[in-house]
């Protein structure tokens, strides 16, 4: 469980006004992940080994680049639990309430209150063994260039 400030957030497609929980401008190597449920999770990409486990796989592949993003791309999917309704998490903006666009500008201070977030959770994934991982990883990742 992490507490994470509220700010104030705009949504540029719909106009919607909500608070969100925001990470602040230092935060290098935190992420909040976000499920089609609008559950929220936290990850500090420093202290999660999983992370680090995904940057070595996307590693062994040349045709995906760790510096274009590619890794928060396919993180949240391949390594992390889904929410309780089987959703996926995925590092993103937080959505509108509204209309589910990510599409937001943050708005005034960080002065609105606190969220208490879960950090995410690795059952599966570390549940599995390397090649496995692997496995998991290629299916995720074939199902994204599909897309
Ligand atoms: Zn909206």
């Amino acid at each position: 469980m992490k507490l994470i400030l509220k700010r104030a957030c705009v949504c540029e497609k719909c106009s919607a006004r909500f608070n969100a929980p925001d990470l602040g401008d230092y935060s290098y190597g935190e992420f909040l992940l976000w499920s089609a449920s609008g559950e929220c999770r936290y990850l500090n990409a420093f202290e999660d080994e999983t992370y680090k486990e995904v940057i070595g796989i996307v590693d062994l592949y040349e045709k995906f680049h760790v510096e274009d993003g590619f890794v928060q791309e396919v993180y949240g999917r391949v390594a992390c639990d889904p929410d309780e309704n089987g959703f996926f998490f995925h590092i993103s903006n937080p959505p509108c309430p509204q209309c589910g666009s990510t599409n937001i500008v943050s708005v005034g201070d960080q002065s609105m209150g606190e969220f208490a977030v879960k950090a995410v959770t690795h059952f599966l994934w570390n549940s599995l063994s390397y090649e496995d991982k692997i496995i998991r990883f290629r299916a995720v990742a074939l199902e994204l260039m599909n897309k």
